[in-house]
This record gives structure tokens, sequence and C-alpha cells, in this order.
């Protein structure tokens, strides 16, 4: 016996299509009722944002060497007493 594809849970490869929006539509269909794939499917969509986020911000090497040589804060040097 064959499911129709709308029944069929999606696979955690089609979860990963679906995050990145490239799910077929015909499959697509079925996180319109199947409120478990949704939940898997909304779980994966979000650790992809936050992966993607983390590689964005990913601190190259020295990164963070060179924003602290920006931002150290000036030693007094004593222009500012009287
Ligand atoms: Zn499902």
């Amino acid at each position: 016996m064959t499911p129709t594809p709308d029944t069929v849970h999606l696979t955690p490869d089609e979860i990963e299509l679906w995050a990145q929006g490239l799910l077929p539509a015909a499959r697509d269909v079925h996180l319109a009722w199947c409120a478990e794939c949704r939940q898997t499917a909304e779980r994966e969509r979000k650790l992809l944002r936050e992966l993607a986020q983390l590689t964005r911000f990913a601190p190259e090497f020295g990164f963070v060497e060179r924003v602290m040589a920006k931002v150290k804060i000036p030693t007094p040097s004593g222009g500012f007493k009287n």
C-alpha cells in the first residue's frame, strides 16, 4: 500500500529543504495539517537561522584582537588635569 505523498511525514532532507524555502509545493501541503512535521520544521528553520547568524558573525582569526585595539580605553595621560 503506497501512501499518498501528503500523508507521508517529511524526511529530514525535506525538512531541510523546507527551511531553505526549497520544498516542492506538493510536500509543503503536508506541513499545513501535520503539526508534528511543522514542529520539526520550525525547529530546523530556527536552527538554520541561528547557524546562519553564527556563520555571519563568526569572528575571523584576529578579529577580537583588532576590535579590542580599536575600543581600547585610552589610558589617562594627565591631559585633563588642571
Ligand atoms: Zn508529518
